[in-house]
């Protein structure tokens, strides 16, 4: 019947404002943005939002990365070299992808696929992560 049709739209569409161009829409209740456009375009300007406030250390990580890399070459899997060389080349001890503590109590910094842990005698023990199931 056409009048609970009418019933259940009322029920259903709500009236509210687009989350990006702010302008009123009426659809599910679960929507929030007018049209498919207005979706994209707010996950366009959310990533690049993410993307502005991110570079700084992006880039100081991927510094980081590339200077281990180079004190590794291609093939080592670990390298102890001294703190002076590190500091030499400008890495950064300070930005870290991630950390943890070893069975030792000593504390394991990575840098995306490396992981570097240092010594009381000022040297720095690199390692390169393997992905598991290969060697
Ligand atoms: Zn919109």
């Amino acid at each position: 019947m056409p009048e609970n049709i009418v019933i259940s739209e009322s029920k259903d569409r709500h009236q509210r404002l687009c989350r990006l161009c702010k302008q009123p829409f009426s659809g599910r209740a679960d929507k929030i943005f007018c049209s498919a456009t207005c979706k994209a375009n707010y996950h366009i300007k959310l990533h690049k939002v993410t993307m502005d406030a991110s570079e700084r250390i992006d880039k100081i990580l991927h510094r980081n990365r590339s200077i281990l890399l180079e004190i590794m070459g291609k093939n080592s899997i670990q390298k102890k070299v001294p703190r002076a060389l590190l500091d030499s080349k400008k890495f950064h001890f300070g930005y870290i992808t991630h950390y943890h503590t070893n069975v030792q109590n000593k504390m394991v910094h990575y840098v995306y696929d490396f992981s570097w842990m240092i010594f009381s005698d000022q040297e720095i023990l690199i390692k390169r992560i393997q992905a598991s199931g290969r060697d």
